[in-house]
């Protein structure tokens, strides 16, 4: 598992519950995302309303999970959670549907992964409250409508073209979360040492924010991993010089940058010029899956100046020559 891969593990899971904000203000950084969202609730609220349906985009980690706890938590009403991929019949989610209480959140993760079948049961649903189902077999088959209690859909997934058009007019609230800064992550970084109870100075924190790919929850985890370096090492407190050391022997560069990140920049200088290279034949060339780089690689090292994506593929940057220590070529753009 790669220390900085944005994905969910086992020891997250445990630790998470614990750190995961379930308010919107403990919900750092992402500004704009969070005054839409409180009028929203607000005004469903005040109309004893269930909220609009929302769709949240972004690379994993961002705290697309996270905001719908928060978003159920204000609204005062249950959570169901579920998975594009799990639900594989129609039956699945007629029987998810049929079990919420009204105004209920029901949040699907990965859900540019329901089957295309799924999906028809889910349109009528949303714009509705309302779903088909057979019943009986044979020539007796028939369909009846069944009224579902008003509820909230909420929807994450890694990029918003992913999703079938219709599937996306139907998402009255569309929210895409953002890289988060040095600052917003340092609060994240000092908010979980304290409720963990780990002694981490306020440069300490900075370190690991500066050092975490924009991501909190790359932040938690490189806190995990400096707390054990600082224990072990140091006597226990997370300074500027402990998180340093912890992150270099950790191989997390100053950028933040991991191995992976590092691998595609050398790849499109050294193997292919500095671009334009498609991503199949990067992904070929680094033996990584084509959506791996697309969702997770690639979306961070766009923002931060690296890797610009054309029409005619990826390219690197001047910055991305410097950071590896090369010259860069002649007349590129920064
Ligand atoms: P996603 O669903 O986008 O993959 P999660 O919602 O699971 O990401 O967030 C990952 C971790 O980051 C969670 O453990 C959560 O504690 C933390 N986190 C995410 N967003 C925020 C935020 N805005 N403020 C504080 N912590 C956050």
């Amino acid at each position: 598992e790669r220390l900085i891969d944005a994905g969910a593990t086992r020891e997250d899971d445990a630790l998470e519950a614990s750190i995961r904000p379930q308010r919107l203000d403990e919900y750092l950084g992402q500004a704009p995302v969070r005054e839409q969202m409180q009028i929203y609730i607000e005004a469903a609220k005040g109309r004893a309303e269930a909220l609009d349906h929302v769709l949240i985009f972004g690379p994993p980690g961002l705290g697309k999970t996270t905001l719908s706890h928060v978003i159920a938590n204000e609204l005062g009403v249950n959570l169901r959670v579920t998975s594009g991929p799990v639900i594989e019949k129609a039956g699945d989610l007629a029987a998810l549907l049929t079990n919420l209480q009204p105004h209920d959140v029901l949040f699907v993760d990965e859900i540019h992964r329901l089957s295309p079948v799924v999906e028809e049961v889910l349109y009528p649903a949303m714009e509705d409250f309302q779903i088909d189902i057979m019943i009986g077999e044979g020539p007796a088959a028939r369909s009846i409508k069944l009224d579902l209690p008003p509820f909230t859909l909420i929807g994450a997934t890694t990029r918003a073209g992913l999703l079938t058009a219709p599937l996306r007019d139907r998402f009255g609230i569309v929210q895409r979360l953002e890289f988060y800064d040095t600052d917003e992550l340092t609060r994240i970084v000092r908010r979980s040492a304290r409720i963990l109870g780990i002694d981490c100075a306020a440069e300490g924190a900075a370190e690991i924010a500066r050092r975490s790919r924009g991501t909190p929850r790359i932040a938690n985890r490189l806190l995990r991993r400096v707390r054990d370096y600082a224990q072990v090492k140091a006597g226990g407190a997370i300074t500027r010089e402990v998180a340093d050391a912890a992150t270099a022997m950790l191989k997390v560069d100053p950028q933040g940058f991991d191995e992976l990140d590092r691998r595609l920049i050398a790849m499109i200088i050294e193997n292919f010029d500095g671009g334009p290279v498609g991503v199949e034949s990067l992904a070929a060339a680094l033996s990584e899956e084509r959506g791996t780089l697309e969702d997770v690689v690639e979306p961070y090292l766009i923002q931060q100046g690296y890797l610009v994506r054309t029409a005619r593929g990826r390219m690197a940057t001047n910055r991305a020559y410097r950071h590896l220590g090369l010259k860069p070529r002649a007349g590129a753009d920064d």
